[in-house]
């Protein structure tokens, strides 16, 4: 059987577009490995307009209800997309358990993930002093010395998230300014607990069950010091999930895939994508979730065109 559309991910960007899709009747294919997306982890979510307040877990709930209310026309696939292939107008995806399907048009809401620091102790103590989430995980720091490595936005609200839990925080970026919002940055400069370690990165994480010191270098003098504590917040961006369309469709340099704002058009015909895997500047909940129904309009003229 050939869809008419195949949906790669359930977060709000895959969620929004199959509800939109089975709204307009299109034969769909969902296939994810979980709903929710990124921000399942947080424990409390503000700005997901029409809930003043959510936990990552109930959205994730409410996106897979809804999604399921348009089973008549969307069928879901519980699993990970690992390759796609175009013959003439079909696109065939097979996922990593080996099942192959067909469809007319493919939506990529595969999203991102957080970017690791590749150095000695990270793999061995993640979940155990070395964490990825300071929104969700700052609480487990009470009283406590924690770092926050980078010198983004997320870092900055990383250590706004630690200031009321840790006792003391070592911010640790390796240029000599941050790139954040100034409000965050003056509540971050104005904060006796934070000291900042610049033009350093980290370079070794030590512990024994959990962690226990860390160790930076300073990048100009190559001087490496210890630090003794018990987290370290890993706040230096994400990577988008878009290994498996790198050969397929356009990226840029930092591996986004590219679209037409205006369609969410990818560069090869009849494929579509939007939310945090795409070259998209602000990565939302909600930005993903209006990206993916505009995806779905477009996707559905499209469809259109083509059985005239
Ligand atoms: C800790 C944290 C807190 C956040 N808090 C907020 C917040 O308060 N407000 C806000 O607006 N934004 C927040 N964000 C950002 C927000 O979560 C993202 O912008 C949003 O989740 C992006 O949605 P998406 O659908 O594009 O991708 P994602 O949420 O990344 O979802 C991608 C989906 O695709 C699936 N997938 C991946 N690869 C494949 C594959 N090969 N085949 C099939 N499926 C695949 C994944 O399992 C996932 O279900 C937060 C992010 C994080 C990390």
């Amino acid at each position: 059987m050939e869809y008419d559309l195949i949906i790669l991910g359930g977060g709000p960007a895959g969620a929004a577009a199959a509800v939109y899709a089975g709204r307009k009747k299109l034969k769909t294919l969902l296939i994810t490995d979980s709903f929710g997306g990124q921000s399942i982890v947080s424990d409390d979510i503000h700005n997901w307009i029409g809930d003043k307040n959510i936990s990552g877990f109930d959205l994730a709930k409410k996106l897979e209800e809804h999604v399921k209310t348009q089973k008549e026309d969307v069928e879901i696939q519980t699993g990970l997309a690992e390759k796609i292939e175009k013959k003439d107008k079909t696109f065939t995806v097979t996922t990593k358990k080996g099942d192959s399907y067909k469809a007319k048009a493919i939506f990529l809401a595969i999203g991102s993930r957080r970017r690791k620091l590749e150095i000695l102790g990270e793999k061995e103590f993640e979940g155990k002093g070395v964490f990825y989430c300071s929104t969700c995980d700052a609480p487990l720091m009470k009283g406590m010395d924690a770092a926050v490595v980078g010198g983004g936005n997320s870092a900055l609200e990383g250590v706004v998230d630690l200031m009321s839990y840790a006792k003391k925080i070592y911010l640790i970026h390796r240029r000599d300014e941050f790139r954040g919002d100034p409000v965050t940055q003056e509540a971050v400069e104005k904060s006796e607990k934070v000291e900042k370690i610049l033009n350093s990165s980290v370079v070794e994480i030590k512990g024994d069950k959990m962690v226990t010191s860390i160790v930076y270098e300073n990048l100009e003098t190559k001087e490496k010091k210890e630090l003794k504590l018990n987290g370290v917040f890993v706040e230096i961006g994400a990577i988008p999930n878009s290994d498996i369309v790198k050969n397929l469709v356009e990226t840029n340099e930092r591996g986004e895939v590219v679209v037409d704002h205006k369609t969410q058009r990818t560069s090869v015909l009849g494929i579509w994508a939007a939310g945090d895997v795409t070259d998209v500047m602000y990565k939302q909940n909600n930005i993903s979730a209006g990206d993916g129904v505009k995806a779905i309009l477009n996707i559905n003229d499209y469809l259109c065109k083509e059985c005239e």
